[in-house]
């Protein structure tokens, strides 16, 4: 038995820094990894298709060069293989330096394998057996696969097989319409696939409002990607080695025949293989670790960070997991997850920025509030860049004039819904903004004037 003051399980985006401050506090930490460093955000998830994304977006542009008054001369052609390679460079380097960081940690002890609690204070890894008071488990998810027949008899792609892609689907299936499904949707139509979405709801990415949904719709649409709504796959089959989706659109039965199938329909926790029985730690009806306000378990000693305990499902949340657990055991700041705002991107183009509140959470919470919206074709910014698609909108409370939430769907959203972001942290009033001079000419500088047409919801 190897003891340690602490463990860690998993090198997502919790685990690292969370062992960095740990070892650099004088703690002697042992840092487990089954996979490759950096997890999901560096090897699967944002850094790689956001990397991308890039690419796809500098195909969509220079298809678009004639509208800039700029002539390309011959086709545009997009070379998959360097596509992959810049990825692979740009997230490589990314999992090279977590590595090199927890291999070079002074006081950290790395060992590569599958964790397993043993008790609530032991860990296996391979032959080794760790102990340690204090353990904190990092774990991230996967996708999850859904039971629809005939699924497991095909070969089907999930985000993390999307990264050895160095061709171009011809017709690219992708099973489900929220955020995975629509990023891999719009990029992989901008290299050139054909591109089909099976949603089983009546909208796209239902979490957010239905003018959004609708707004995204039209936007993949004009690209020419196919979204079929309320298409519920009743089973998968194979038809000369490539996948059939076999669905139900308002009761009619179709055959969709692709030749690539992406399985997009959401994640789940990796917390099945865990041995978290061993160690007595709850999880919920979803597999997810339940935790407090400080992400502590049930289990003293035991705390739980990232996707796997199931209030996040971002990197940006997963970092402010490790913040929160550091603030509180060593900075004496009694830092909450309550403090949190719901914040996030969609990455298609042109990028959602989401903070707070919904539209549809602000009517069912039954405050008096106030909503204003503005089309990006009254945004002077987005008219000369060529990119007026979307809106933006903001809802404050009536009362006290504090912002409820807002989104940005429109070109630089995702960086513009910062400056709302900012403001809701502060809990300043809305009106803060109005008298805030932003720069010309920005998609920013139009929320002092989207803000002067606030109307009852
Ligand atoms: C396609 C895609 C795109 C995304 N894009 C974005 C985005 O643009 N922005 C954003 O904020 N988020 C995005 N996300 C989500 C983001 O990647 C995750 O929320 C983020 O990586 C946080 O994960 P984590 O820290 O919980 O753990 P992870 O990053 O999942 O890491 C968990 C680590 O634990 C290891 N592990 C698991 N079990 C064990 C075990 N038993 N023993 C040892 N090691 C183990 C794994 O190998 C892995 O390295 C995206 C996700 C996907 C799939």
């Amino acid at each position: 038995m190897k003891t340690f003051d602490a463990i860690v399980i998993g090198t997502g985006q919790a685990g690292p820094p969370l062992a960095a401050r740990l070892a650099s506090a004088g703690k002697k930490v042992a840092i487990i990894e089954r996979g490759r460093f950096g997890g999901t955000c560096v090897n699967t998830g944002c850094i790689p298709t956001k990397t991308m994304v890039a690419s796809a977006y500098a195909a969509h542009m220079a298809k678009r060069a004639a509208d800039f008054g700029v002539s390309i001369a011959g086709a545009v052609t997009v070379d998959m293989k360097r596509v992959k390679a810049r990825k692979d460079e740009i997230s490589g380097k990314s999992r090279t330096g977590v590595e090199q960081w927890m291999k070079g940690l002074a006081n950290g002890v790395v060992f590569q394998g599958q964790a397993r609690f043993e008790s609530a204070n032991t860990v296996a890894v391979g032959e080794e057996h760790l102990s340690a008071p204090q353990i904190f488990i990092n774990v991230g998810g996967r996708a999850t696969i859904p039971a629809i027949p005939g699924l497991d008899e095909i070969e089907y792609l999930t985000n993390r097989s999307m990264m050895n892609v160095d061709f171009l689907p011809e017709h690219l299936i992708i099973l489900g319409g929220s955020y995975i499904g629509l990023e891999f949707s719009q990029m992989f139509r901008r290299f050139g696939s054909r591109v089909t979405i099976l949603e089983m709801g009546p909208r796209l990415i239902a979490k957010e409002d239905e003018d959004i949904s609708a707004a995204i719709l039209d936007i993949l649409g004009a690209e020419g990607v196919d979204v079929r709504l309320n298409a519920k796959t009743t089973r998968f089959s194979k038809r000369e080695g490539k996948p059939v989706a076999h669905i139900e659109s308002s009761g009619a039965p179709e055959e969709i025949v692709g030749s690539h199938l992406l399985v997009a329909v959401g994640r789940r926790p990796n917390t099945d293989d865990l041995g978290l029985d061993s160690a007595g730690v709850a999880m919920d009806s979803r597999d997810y670790i339940v935790v407090d306000e400080q992400l502590r378990t049930n289990v003293p000693g035991i705390w739980a960070l990232g996707d796997c305990n199931g209030h996040g499902g971002f990197t940006h949340t997963s970092y402010n997991d490790f913040e929160i657990v550091t603030a509180n055991l060593l900075d004496n700041d009694p830092r909450r997850l309550s403090d949190r705002i719901p914040a996030y991107a969609l990455y298609i183009d042109p990028p959602l920025g989401r903070a707070g509140l919904t539209e549809a959470e602000v009517r069912k919470s039954g405050k008096p509030a106030l909503l204003a919206t503005r089309p990006m074709t009254k945004v002077g910014r987005a008219v000369e860049k060529g990119e007026t698609q979307g809106f933006m909108k903001i809802m404050v409370d009536a009362e006290n004039k504090r912002i409820l939430g807002a989104a940005i769907l429109g070109t630089g959203g995702d960086e513009a819904i910062h400056s709302i972001l900012d403001i809701m942290y502060a809990k300043a009033p809305y009106t803060v903004i109005q008298r805030a001079v932003h720069i010309h000419p920005t998609v920013s500088e139009l929320i002092p004037t989207m803000l002067a047409d606030l109307k009852p919801l």
